[in-house]
């Protein structure tokens, strides 16, 4: 399970995208270089999680808010743990729409998979409506409390945050990094309120529309520790730059 030290994360998100051949085609990309100084996160298709190697960690891209029994079609929070998951994407925002996970759906599933020892990687986004209206950081406020309330703070010293603004995701509209660096402050700043030390080392990580070509300005902001990629995912060479762009 992680653990507090903002070590950089790069996770890439296929989301139903992918192939066998692309999970031999990135390993080969990552096997031949030094990528020690980041933790390298991929979160394919359920079918093609046991196929990778050691060269990544592994993470899904949902999981049921349920241990086990009548659920047709879903996966539990244990067999991603048995399967060799680390990590789990919870409260993307393409499952808060498409599936109608609300806040309090999402803070079930961060609880079950912490109780699995998965590390959530929980996100958090605005659209361009909200962000124009100026409810930008009590939207953002509420989808953290809503997961505090059901874990409790002390528990996001076991959470990776990912602030990933949803005009941003797939559009190739990314936020400026300074836009970027302005919420990862207050998100940190927000979960400061209730522990400072857990504000401080929490890992908040950058999605929406990241490439090789603005990763490391988006990288280099100090309070963006990472990235979590759709899209560049799926270009191994692009994938590896984005990892390469992670600050030491
Ligand atoms: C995502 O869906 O998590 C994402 C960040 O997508 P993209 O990089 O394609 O914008």
């Amino acid at each position: 399970m992680q653990i507090l030290s903002r070590r950089p994360i790069v996770a890439g998100n296929w989301k139903m995208n992918g192939n066998k051949s692309l999970v031999s085609l990135l390993e080969d990309k990552l096997a031949h270089e030094d990528l020690s100084h980041l933790d390298v996160v991929i979160c394919p298709p359920f079918p093609y999680l046991g196929l990778f190697g050691d060269t990544v960690s592994l993470g899904a891209q949902n999981m049921s808010m349920h241990d086990s029994g009548a659920h047709t079609g879903e996966v539990s929070a244990s067999m991603l743990q048995e399967t060799g998951c680390s990590y789990v994407i919870l409260g993307h925002s393409e499952r808060r729409a498409d599936h109608a996970e609300t806040n309090e759906i999402v803070a079930l599933k961060v609880e079950k998979a912490l109780a699995a020892g998965l590390t959530p990687i929980l996100c958090v986004g605005e659209t361009e409506e909200i962000r124009d209206g100026g409810n930008l950081f009590a939207f953002l406020a509420e989808q953290i409390d809503a997961v505090e309330q059901q874990i409790g703070i002390l528990q996001f010293a076991h959470i990776v945050l990912a602030y990933e603004p949803i005009w941003a995701i797939g559009t190739g509209k990314t936020a400026s990094p300074e836009q970027a660096q302005e919420v990862h402050q207050f998100l940190r700043e927000h979960l400061a309120k209730k522990n400072s030390d857990i504000a401080t080392k929490i890992n908040i990580l950058y999605g929406g529309s990241v490439k090789g070509s603005n990763a490391k300005e988006l990288f280099s902001q100090q309070d963006v520790d990472g990235g979590l990629i759709g899209g560049a995912s799926l270009n191994p060479e692009d994938f590896l730059s984005i990892c390469l762009a992670a600050k030491q």
